[in-house]
């Protein structure tokens, strides 16, 4: 038994990306799982350790989360979040929220200071109010990579996770944007086991690409995209519809609970028989340290590390 962190940027990256937008994510990989092991080898606990990757990833703009969400198709902001901590199952949940710059903190304050496990639209941008937890202008979370895909998309009239092909703006500049409205983003997630089997896991995202107003994916559902128990904890990641559909998350734990199967066993099951291929992928970790990361798409934005040395930032399966 050892401390295990995993987490990830998003399934369905496309099977090739510009270098430019390959290199940023991975060093925000890098980066940011380095701040898990930092805290996880101090003996936060593993609820801080991945609510504070979760911010991390939040705050970088290279991902479907915080700044850098996706847009819906008003061209608004709708960010959700969760996080559960397995021993207990205390878990809290936002979902519709417009202003609050890490999503992951509210769902914890919802956690914490609340009866309840899951706010949504004004009750929980009240709430964050009351909490008085960081909030931004929608300019903040707006990125102009984010206004290209949305109006890709409104072209193609199709709600998208987020991976889009380019187009030529009118003067045929080829520039970061057009490289950028190449590339999958993806919603994040982090879940950590410390040295005494203690489980926990986190999810936030901007949801898909012109998705309608008012619509909840999977990342809030308790179950579907977040999940932790005395097993495992995991974070899932892909078209929410699909996920929720197939309660993703906590079927992994229940596997094993139930079947006695291994967490990397468990987590491929459902991943590869049970779901429809170019779907989803997740991240978790189990009692004993084990990771597992599998997904369906060509490619999930992921790292791990593990007490015993091992190390892994990936993108595709052969890396
Ligand atoms: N699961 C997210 C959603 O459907 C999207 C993603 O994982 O990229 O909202």
């Amino acid at each position: 038994m050892g401390w295990a962190v995993a987490l990830h940027g998003g399934a369905g990256v496309p099977a090739s990306l510009p270098t430019e937008s390959r290199v940023h994510r991975e060093a925000a990989l890098h980066r940011i799982l380095q701040i898990g092991v930092s805290a996880i080898s101090a003996n936060r606990s593993p609820l801080d350790v991945v609510e504070l990757v979760v911010r991390e990833l939040e705050n970088c703009p290279h991902f479907n989360a915080g700044k850098g969400s996706v847009l819906t198709t008003n061209g608004t902001v709708e960010m959700e979040a969760s996080i559960m901590d397995g021993n207990t199952k205390r878990c809290g949940a936002v979902s519709g929220v417009t202003s609050v710059v890490n999503p992951v903190s509210l769902a914890r304050l919802v956690m914490e200071k609340t009866p309840h496990i899951y706010l949504a639209f004004d009750g929980a941008e009240a709430f964050a109010r009351q909490q008085g937890v960081e909030t931004a202008d929608i300019s903040h979370f707006i990125t102009p990579e984010n206004i290209e895909r949305l109006k890709q998309a409104k072209e193609a009239n199709r709600v998208q996770q987020d991976y889009v092909q380019p187009i030529k703006t009118e003067d045929q500049k080829q520039t970061t944007v057009d490289h950028e409205s190449n590339t999958k983003l993806g919603t994040v997630g982090c879940v950590a086991v410390d040295g005494q089997g203690n489980l926990t896991a986190a999810t936030s995202t901007g949801g898909l690409v012109n998705k309608m107003v008012g619509r909840i994916g999977d990342t809030p559902i308790i179950g579907a995209g977040t999940y932790a128990n005395k097993y495992c904890a995991v974070s899932a990641t892909g078209i929410g519809e699909v996920i929720m559909r197939e309660t993703v998350a906590r079927d992994v734990a229940a596997v094993m609970e139930y079947k006695g199967l291994g967490l990397k066993e468990a987590a491929a099951y459902i991943i590869h028989e049970v779901l429809p291929k170019g779907t989803a992928g997740l991240v978790a970790v189990s009692v004993a340290g084990e990771v597992a990361m599998p997904f369906n798409t060509p490619g999930m934005f992921r790292a791990c590390a593990t007490e015993d040395g091992f190390k892994e930032v990936a993108i595709w399966s052969s890396d």
